[in-house]
């Protein structure tokens, strides 16, 4: 069997206080030894410098470090430069995808979907990159039909990626039935299951509500039952949250993507929790 990958997300931190934080927080989680971490993009490229920094700052601390990159506004002249000052710094993973374009903020660009930016990663980089993309076991809110969506989710694998990782959900079923329908389509790369761990209720509504992730009735309205209580709120969602990992783990997951929102505590928690 090949080995499982444990992975950790972070977000380019804007202010020198939240820079601070995620040190701290990376302090935290590299002790527990994650195959890589990620560094989100903001589409239109708003953070390009903030995920390179974080990125050569991660890598510095001996981490394999994979920036996101999104190519919704971008030319293939941007991203052409882009993947070459990555190369520079010795980054050879990255996560590849579209992107969704901030509202009233310039045109699409040269590129109209994920799949052409891991066309063109290849083209231009050869193998140099170990490329993830994004998966979606609920399905992405755009797409015309889960059929349609699953076809253009291998059609991306089959331009060149090496692994997904998916956007979170809390119905395991949605992801076997995923996985499963995506093998019957040729693809035979690792889907990981991406993990959000449960924090905040109304963070999590919004989060959800924005990408399309279904947070199953027993679940909010439980957590709305807490009100303001933050105790009880952390600790029914590690018990939702662990008993889920498990699941996929049992089920034949090939590793967990943990969504950490640049915080150590709920990911350690859970970790800890699977005795990972
Ligand atoms: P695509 O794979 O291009 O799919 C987008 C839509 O287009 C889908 O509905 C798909 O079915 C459809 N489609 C694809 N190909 C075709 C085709 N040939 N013809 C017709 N329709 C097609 N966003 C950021 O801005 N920055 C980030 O750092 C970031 N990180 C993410 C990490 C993960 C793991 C995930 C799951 C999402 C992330 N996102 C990020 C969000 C992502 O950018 C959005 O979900 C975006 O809407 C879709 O990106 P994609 O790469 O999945 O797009």
């Amino acid at each position: 069997m090949t080995q499982r990958s444990f992975s950790f997300e972070f977000f380019p931190p804007k202010t020198p206080e939240g820079a601070e934080k995620l040190r701290a927080t990376r302090q935290q989680l590299f002790p527990l030894k994650p195959k890589f971490v990620s560094v989100t993009f903001g589409a239109g490229g708003s953070t390009q410098q903030g995920t390179l920094d974080a990125v050569v700052e991660i890598q510095r601390e001996g981490v394999e470090a994979a920036p996101h990159l999104s190519c919704v506004g971008s030319t293939h002249e941007n991203i052409r430069e882009i993947l070459g000052t990555y190369r520079s710094h010795g980054i050879r993973h990255i996560v590849a995808l579209r992107g969704d374009m901030p509202s009233g903020m310039g045109e699409i660009g040269e590129f109209r979907y994920a799949s052409e930016l891991v066309e063109y990663i290849r083209k231009e980089t050869g193998d140099w990159f170990n490329i993830e993309v994004a998966a979606y076991p609920e399905y992405h809110p755009q797409a015309k039909s889960p059929r349609h969506d699953l076809e253009n989710f291998a059609r991306k694998v089959k331009a060149g990626a090496n692994a997904a990782i998916t956007q979170y959900f809390f119905n395991a079923d949605a992801y076997f039935h995923f996985v499963e329908d995506a093998k019957r389509l040729g693809v035979d790369v690792p889907i990981v299951p991406g993990i959000m761990p449960i924090t905040n209720y109304s963070q999590m509504m919004r989060f959800s509500e924005m990408c399309g992730a279904e947070v199953p009735r027993w679940i909010a309205k439980r957590l709305e039952s807490f009100g303001d209580d933050r105790e009880s709120i952390r600790a029914f969602g590690l018990d939702v949250v662990t008993e889920l990992c498990d699941r996929l783990l049992a089920g034949g997951a090939p590793g967990l993507h943990f969504y950490t929102l640049n915080a150590a505590g709920a990911t350690q928690a859970i970790w800890k929790r699977l005795g990972l």
